[in-house]
């Protein structure tokens, strides 16, 4: 399940500088690595090795974006350090831009939507500038000019008829031959690798392994055969790399069931085998008694067109204690939560458990975690595994943490929020209440509630999810303004609540509305259940004017006169939509999610739109790391190590091209 960062967000409680630079579509932020000056030197030390580790595989990642990525990526570098002309002139300018952007994708494709990028500058003034470089710079090929070099590689730059699209998921075409991906050699077609991998499935296996997942599939001398990332093998000298610090790492491991999972993962990156991959998950599920945990490895397979070969990732992360509590406190009353809901006793569980899921601090991004990251985790991806021995779920405190603080000041809330007194308001709780409207949502909300005998669990269909996300929500509204929660210490006061009920009705009736594009109507289930409620709420609260929209100055706020009518509502929405999911009224289900979370009202939303677009803001954020330096004593012993976050998006790039500069620029 996601959890997707809301518009609207809380006051910097600290003087830590969350945003840093934007260009094109992006705003670089940081994050703060709370709470690892009070580890012990162990542990830091343990967490600066697999920090290395973690920044070994990025040559990896940017050559399975496309082939030629390290060598356009090492090109620009050079121009962008050595450029002898005018750098206040457009094409300096123009290609400072282009290069971050291709630092931030890890490649020449956007992160996001798989297009190439645009590089905003003419070949020749690229041509004119590489040839004013010393060429020892410009990684030519055995005998290359200058001239041939560019001949090379300016298609794949300028062209765009040349590699178009990273991922191309358009049915009907070659998935694998109109991809620029390098998960597959040339003339590799996706019936050669459909046939490849079918034939080698064994579906009696009740332990399969991810076939596929470690290599490229190509074609030597017309037949197929896998190229696996490995020690020895394909990406070897990077792989060797994050071995040898590992290998570093291991003896500061916070318990023997880790250093057993770091002995178990050299083996995997020695050997290739998936089997041993499994093997590793296996223990790495198994080690949950440490504070200190990490994830190093090809993992995601989002990026294959086929949905089978992984990207290389790398975190390095440590448990919040803190805020871990406060899930385990909220599990641990699960019981008390389903009692005292608002839903018919017929439909409550009657024994009922939450789920503990744990809060992590982020220590470093690596590979397809870095610059643009998630804010969740769920491993491992194998189905087997998953059933017979479950899986980790982490939300990464730290980095939503980050986003959060980062939009205060961006000016929605000066923008669209209908006071002093609320901003004030959510200034003061919506921090914490958002944090806990999403515990309440994950740990309870899901969990709460039974279907009667005989209701299948499909039948809502298409509305299911929308309902269910519904549901969830509704659960953590209703609770989070209950008295229950201030005893538990979990809300400051009995007023905190309401900084959560405005920016929930504020984004559900106007503030979410900038992702949809004018015309179109409300389709992502987590947005509809959004709409569903806010409306639901405004629409049944009408007569007594318990929530308005306003007008002042020509612009529409929303405005909350009575916050206890609001809950009840919440409360008689749940009972409501926990009645349609116990019985399966499909009906009610397609009702409610037709008349309040589909369709938007064309002026509202162009006026929002156009409130929004003169606030100049982002739509994607990415992460700047924090730089660890070793204090070492005269027999090279760690005795400190120390955490700091002024180095620029640009040195941090640079030094990561040269200090992990692991890969040759052709890797075939
Ligand atoms: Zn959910």
């Amino acid at each position: 399940m996601i959890v997707a960062a809301s518009t609207l967000a809380p006051a910097d409680a600290d003087d830590f500088k969350y945003t840093d630079e934007q260009f094109a579509d992006i705003q670089m932020l940081r994050y703060k690595v709370e709470g690892f000056e009070s580890l012990s030197l162990r542990q830091k030390t343990l967490i600066y090795y697999l920090s290395e580790a973690a920044l070994q595989g990025r040559d990896i990642l940017f050559d399975q974006n496309g082939r030629y990525n390290l060598r356009i990526r090492r090109l620009l570098e050079a121009v962008y350090t050595d450029y002898k002309g005018d750098r206040q002139s457009d094409f300096y300018k123009a290609l400072t831009v282009y290069l971050k952007r291709v630092w931030f994708s890890n490649g020449i494709h956007h992160h996001y939507g798989n297009e190439k990028l645009d590089p905003g500058f003419r070949p020749d003034d690229l041509r004119a500038a590489a040839c004013q470089l010393d060429p020892a710079r410009l990684h030519l090929a055995e005998g290359q000019s200058v001239d041939e070099f560019c001949d090379e590689l300016f298609p794949v730059i300028f062209d765009p008829a040349v590699m178009p699209m990273k991922v191309n998921q358009t049915d009907g075409d070659d998935l694998v031959l109109t991809s620029a991906v390098h998960f597959y050699g040339d003339g590799v077609t996706q019936a050669d690798a459909e046939a490849f991998y079918t034939a080698q499935k064994d579906l009696s296996d009740p332990h399969p392994v991810m076939a596929g997942l470690n290599s490229r599939l190509v074609k030597q001398d017309g037949q197929l055969v896998e190229k696996v990332w490995h020690s020895g093998g394909l990406y070897g000298a990077a792989i060797d790399r994050i071995i040898a610090d590992l290998e570093k790492a291991k003896p500061f491991a916070d318990t023997p069931a880790q250093a057993a999972v770091i002995d178990k993962l050299v083996e995997y990156y020695r050997n290739g085998d998936l089997h041993t991959f499994d093997a590793y998950n296996i223990l790495w599920l198994a080690d949950t008694a440490g504070t200190v945990d990490f994830t190093n490895g090809f993992i995601e397979t989002y990026d294959d067109p086929l949905g089978m070969k992984a990207t290389w990732e790398a975190i390095v992360n440590f448990k919040d204690h803190e805020a871990t509590a406060r899930t385990e406190k909220l599990s641990a009353n699960a019981q008390w939560f389903e009692d005292h809901s608002p839903v018919d006793a017929r439909f409550k569980k009657e024994e009922c458990k939450g789920i503990s899921a744990k809060v992590i601090t982020a220590a470093m991004l690596g590979g397809a975690l870095y610059p643009s990251t998630a804010i969740g985790i769920n491993l491992p991806n194998s189905d087997w595994i998953r059933k017979e021995h479950g899986s980790k779920s982490v939300t990464i405190g730290n980095l939503t943490g980050a986003y959060n603080k980062a939009a205060h000041g961006n000016g929605m809330d000066q923008e669209f929020v209908v006071d002093d007194a609320t901003r004030e308001l959510i200034s003061l709780y919506g921090d914490v209440c958002d944090e806990l409207h999403t515990d309440l949502h994950e740990c309870l909300g899901h969990g709460s509630g039974k279907l009667l005998p005989g209701t299948d669990p499909d039948t809502l269909r298409a509305y299911g999810s929308t309902i269910e996300e519904a549901r969830a929500d509704l659960f953590g509204l209703y609770y989070i303004a209950d008295p229950k929660l201030v005893e538990l210490g979990l809300t400051p006061n009995n007023v905190a609540y309401k900084s959560q009920y405005y920016s929930y009705m504020l984004n559900g009736l106007m503030t979410q509305l900038v992702r949809i594009k004018p015309g179109l109507n409300i389709e992502e289930a987590h947005m509809r259940n959004r709409a569903l409620i806010a409306r639901w709420a405004y629409e049944h609260g009408k007569d007594k004017k318990v929530v308005e929209l306003v007008k002042r100055d020509g612009k529409t706020y929303v405005q909350i006169n009575d916050y206890p009518a609001l809950r009840r509502l919440f409360g008689e929405l749940l009972a409501e939509v926990q009645r349609i999911k116990s019985e399966g009224d499909f009906e009610a289900a397609r009702r409610l999610v037709e008349d309040y979370g589909v369709k938007v009202d064309p002026q509202l939303h162009a006026e929002i739109l156009a409130r929004y677009e003169k606030l100049h803001l982002s739509p994607y954020k990415g992460f700047i790391n924090p730089v660890y330096t070793a204090v070492k004593d005269s027999q090279g012993r760690i005795t400190d190590v120390r955490v700091s976050y002024d180095e620029p998006y640009d040195q941090q790039m640079l030094r990561y091209s040269r200090d992990y500069n692991t890969l040759p620029d052709i890797n075939d």
